[in-house]
């Protein structure tokens, strides 16, 4: 209806007939209104998610076939799993060679056992058998249970600037990302982050982008990730053996990186938080060798009060998760204004070391580079005074809480276990678990 026919309309509508219609549509706005109103009291209350968010099958470098990981993850109590193999969407027609593929034979006969050779599509080609790759549609309609578990479709956006890896996966991608590449390991960052919100505004969907691994390679530094804009979450912890989450004598481990990050960002950049994700980057799935990138590891728990992807995507832009490798919360209070209080789950005897950790209004700003005996200084995290991320409260016990003084930037809790975890990366690692950081911001 074009704006002509409408003015003719209401200009032939007699008044009286005019104002009864007002009179309807006043009634049917109440109507909507009342509707929305009860329809919101009848929504599920939000609860707690549990999903991995880094995950490689036979699609690219991984050692099993994508149904048999999903239903791994599927058995195991997760509620939703992003499958991100490297720089392919699991969305195109793709055979592989179970006689040198990474799964081998094994794998082959695991999955025909488990999905019967009915489910299995093999084609021979001249003396060779060739398996096809289900896709994550034929996954989804085969493997997903509304509102307990749900596939999320995921790349590994896999890009490097020279020897440095520059991983980032996205999550609830909608088609391909093919990696950007750059003149520094900021700018290829930044260009791959761009690409995700140039398709999260073409689609309209929601797309989380986080960065992979920073110490893989030592890839990306804590100054250079800071300064990436759209991109608010990296992996604190990644169950992957070759990513060094503690650093080394001259490499900041990824916790210091994060208090790093978000002192300079909310104090300095005036940017937004980074949010810290747990994933397993788990390639191997024929082993329970802790030498070897297998699952269960690490994962975030999103509360929100449906299971789906764009729901679990604004949960954790607004922070509401947190980052485990075994520590479940019980009951949390985690709001600016509020003294913090945080309750795990716990088994007969188990404690917890609670972390509380921030930076403090007027830190000491100095920081210095890490140099070579040359005095070339190294692309490597600089070294920054102890305000950053100063250990604010240290309690032990089944709860803990926090009152804030009134000078804190940010606070996060780092909590671990007195158990061990349950596939250790290292012998002696407990299960933890990373709180968001509530934020007060630079100013009073
Ligand atoms: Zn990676
Ligand atoms: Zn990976």
């Amino acid at each position: 209806m074009n704006n002509e026919r409408m003015t003719i309309h209401s200009t032939t509508i007699p008044g009286e007939i005019r104002s009864a219609l007002r009179g309807v549509t006043t009634l049917v706005c109440m109507i909507l209104a009342f509707s929305a109103r009860a329809e919101s009291e009848n929504d599920p209350p939000a609860r707690w998610w549990k999903g991995n968010m880094h995950t490689h099958t036979l699609w690219s470098d991984g050692d099993d076939y994508p149904e048999m990981v999903a239903r791994w993850y599927r058995e195991r109590g997760y509620h939703f799993l992003v499958l991100s193999d490297h720089n392919v969407l699991q969305n195109v027609d793709r055979w592989t060679n179970p006689a040198t593929n990474r799964g081998g034979i094994r794998a082959l006969k695991r999955y025909e056992e488990t999905f019967g050779t009915d489910w299995v599509v093999s084609r021979q080609v001249g003396d060779q058998t060739e398996v096809r790759l289900r896709t994550l549609g034929e996954i989804q309609a085969a493997l997903q249970q509304p509102g307990s578990f749900i596939l999320i479709p995921g790349e590994e956006i896999t890009s490097r600037y020279l020897t440095a890896p520059v991983h980032m996966n996205a999550s609830n991608v909608q088609s391909l990302i093919r990696p950007a590449t750059g003149d520094s390991v900021l700018e290829v960052m930044q260009k791959n982050v761009d690409l995700v919100w140039e398709q999260r505004r073409q689609t309209g969907e929601p797309i989380l982008i986080h960065l992979n691994h920073p110490n893989f390679g030592w890839g990306v530094t804590a100054e250079e990730l800071m300064q990436v804009r759209g991109e608010n979450f990296f992996e604190v912890y990644n169950g992957h053996p070759a990513v060094h989450n503690t650093g080394d004598n001259i490499h900041a481990g990824t916790e210091r990186m994060w208090d790093i990050i978000l002192t300079w960002r909310l104090a300095v950049l005036g940017m937004e938080p980074m949010y810290g994700v747990a994933t397993d980057d788990s390639h191997s799935y024929f082993t329970d060798s802790p030498d070897a990138s297998i699952s269960g590891r690490g994962w975030v728990t999103v509360r929100s009060a449906e299971l789906k992807p764009a729901a679990l995507i604004e949960a954790m832009e607004r922070g509401d998760f947190y980052a485990s490798s075994g520590v479940e919360i019980d009951s949390m209070r985690w709001e600016k204004g509020e003294t913090l209080f945080v309750r795990p789950k716990a088994v007969d005897g188990e404690t917890f070391l609670f972390r509380f950790i921030g930076t403090r209004r007027g830190f000491d700003r100095t920081n210095e580079k890490i140099r070579a005996s040359s005095g070339d200084a190294l692309r490597i995290t600089h070294r920054y005074s102890d305000d950053v991320g100063e250990i604010l409260k240290e309690s032990r016990g089944t709860e803990a809480h926090y009152t804030p003084s009134g000078d804190e930037i940010y606070v996060r809790c780092y909590i671990e276990s007195s158990m061990p975890q349950e596939f250790p990366l290292h012998e002696d690692d407990r299960q933890r678990a990373w709180l968001q950081p509530v934020v007060y911001g630079p100013a009073e």
